[in-house]
């Protein structure tokens, strides 16, 4: 399978300062930043550096270091955001998973009862 990375995708933007952003967490490989749209009390996006289009594209494509990096920043984001009565990570991908941003992201929900994992129907 290959992947096309848009340059001209939201967090493409927010990753060059061109859009703002409200910062939880970055480091080399990782930006993570609270969603515009929350649906949980925390709901925070992490994103990595490079240009990948989604999960899968991200681990069969990203170095070592790149995906070390960018699990050290999910966990980051869930020790400062204090979900220690757990939480939800949700990579939406593509058009079944109705992902609208193509760069890579996981969201990391929580603060409260997420309720079932899917709604039905
Ligand atoms: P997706 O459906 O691609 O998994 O989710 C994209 C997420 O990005 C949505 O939850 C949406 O609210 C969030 N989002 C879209 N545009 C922006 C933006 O400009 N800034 C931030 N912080 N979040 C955004």
């Amino acid at each position: 399978m290959t992947f096309d990375y848009d340059p001209q995708n939201i967090f493409a933007r927010i990753l060059r300062g061109e859009i703002p952003n409200r910062t939880v967490f970055e480091n080399a490989h990782a930006l993570a930043f609270e969603d515009i749209r929350p649906q949980a009390p925390v709901h925070v996006l992490v994103i990595p550096k490079g240009p990948y289009v989604s999960l899968d594209h991200f681990a069969a494509e990203a170095g070592v270091e790149e995906q070390a990096g960018f699990l050290a920043a999910v966990a980051e984001v869930c020790r400062l955001t204090g979900v220690a009565g757990g939480f939800r990570a949700i990579a939406n991908t593509r058009q079944d998973g109705r992902q609208e941003v193509p760069h890579f992201h996981i969201h990391i929900l929580g603060g409260r009862d997420l309720g079932p994992m899917l709604a039905h129907g």
